[in-house]
């Protein structure tokens, strides 16, 4: 719009880098107007912000394969909205579209950058999760990092979560054998076998490595670690001979400000030929078409189920990212905006 919208637009800054866990006063919410459109352009009203675990290391002014947020600045993350104004030939006011110009209201962005959403084969918000980035990350890190063989024996950390508990369920529809989960809180375990885990185990009960030796007395063949430190090292122990771990995230370090004192025992890597590999969802986008032919199928016909946590306004957001971190959410966590 080369003419100027009228709408004004609420964003998130962060303002002050955190040491260890953020706080709420390293956030503010402030008025901004949406720059006016140039050719190519659409603006956006978002509908659902993500919030999500990689955000913490944003925060914190170090190299990593995402760029940290800048003070004072407008913070990004993935968001689903309609399209309000377009002067694209590409997408037209009322398309559904996901992008990467989250925690705030509205977004003007190129339309290339926008990807349309597909409101026929699930509610938009799922796009954020189960059929969006965490989704894709399970579906690939199963599928190419573990490489998964039928009748391999799986052990996700993070199991309730977002990522996690997709790759559980996945995990059995890809042929293997048996699935073990770990999560931190006694509902969450009691939705994994729901969800049809073959075991399960809350993490705070007692060490993981009796934990997990008692749900998986022949060994573990894949390792998908969302966590770190003691689940990781409790993984290396069990793991089978040529085991493979996904090493997706560990999330159980992002706000430490010392190195982390496990794994003590990588040695065993060698000793068992253990293949230790890390995943990025974003080398994996050329498997979008597959990913949303396959995984839309199974949520269509019910073989997969995927669950949210959903906290309502703007204002919410950076309580809702807090939650997320200390464990409040089940599922993928997302922050709702009026419609
Ligand atoms: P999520 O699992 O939906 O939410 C985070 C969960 O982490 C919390 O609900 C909490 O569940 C658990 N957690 C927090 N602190 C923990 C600790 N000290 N020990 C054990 N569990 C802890 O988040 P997500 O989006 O699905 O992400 C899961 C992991 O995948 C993260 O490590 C994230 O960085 C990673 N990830 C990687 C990629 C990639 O491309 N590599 C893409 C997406 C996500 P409990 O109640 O069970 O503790």
């Amino acid at each position: 719009m080369t003419s100027g919208t009228s709408v004004t637009s609420r964003e998130w800054q962060l303002i002050a880098r955190p040491h260890g866990a953020p706080r709420p006063g390293d956030f503010a919410l402030r008025e901004a107007a949406p720059p006016a459109l140039r050719d190519g352009q659409v603006l956006v009203r978002n509908l659902y912000l993500s919030v999500d675990p990689y955000m913490r290391r944003r925060m914190d002014d170090v190299p990593s394969y995402v760029p940290p947020f800048q003070l004072d600045q407008p913070m990004e993350g993935g968001a689903v909205g309609i399209v309000m104004e377009s002067a694209a030939d590409s997408l037209a006011a009322g398309d559904y579209v996901q992008h990467m110009l989250g925690w705030r209201e509205y977004a003007v962005l190129d339309a290339e950058n926008a990807t349309p959403v597909d409101r026929a084969l699930a509610p938009v918000s799922a796009y954020l999760g189960a059929l969006g980035v965490t989704g894709l990350t399970a579906y690939a890190g199963l599928l190419r990092t573990a490489a998964l063989k039928s009748g391999d024996v799986v052990f996700v950390s993070g199991a309730a979560g977002a990522v996690g508990s997709q790759v559980g369920q996945m995990a059995t529809l890809m042929g293997a054998s048996r699935v073990i989960g770990s999560a931190g809180a006694d509902d969450k375990v009691a939705l994994l076998r729901a969800y049809g885990f073959s075991d399960a185990f809350n993490y705070r009960d007692a060490p993981v490595v009796d934990q997990l030796r008692r749900a998986a007395p022949e060994g573990i063949d894949v390792y998908f670690d969302n966590v770190g430190g003691e689940h990781l090292e409790a993984a290396l122990d069990l793991l089978n001979p040529h085991g493979r771990v996904v090493l997706c995230g560990m999330i159980a370090q992002y706000n430490d400000v010392e190195p982390a004192a496990a794994p003590r025992n990588l040695i065993l890597a060698i000793n068992k030929r253990i293949r230790l590999q890390g995943l990025l969802a974003r080398d994996h986008t050329d498997l979008r078409p597959r990913f949303l032919s396959e995984v839309g199928g199974w949520i269509r016909d019910g073989k997969l189920r995927y669950q949210e946590t959903i906290a309502d306004g703007i204002e919410s957001a950076p309580q809702a990212f807090l939650d997320m971190l200390a464990g409040g959410n089940t599922g993928k966590m997302l922050v709702r905006l009026p419609g």
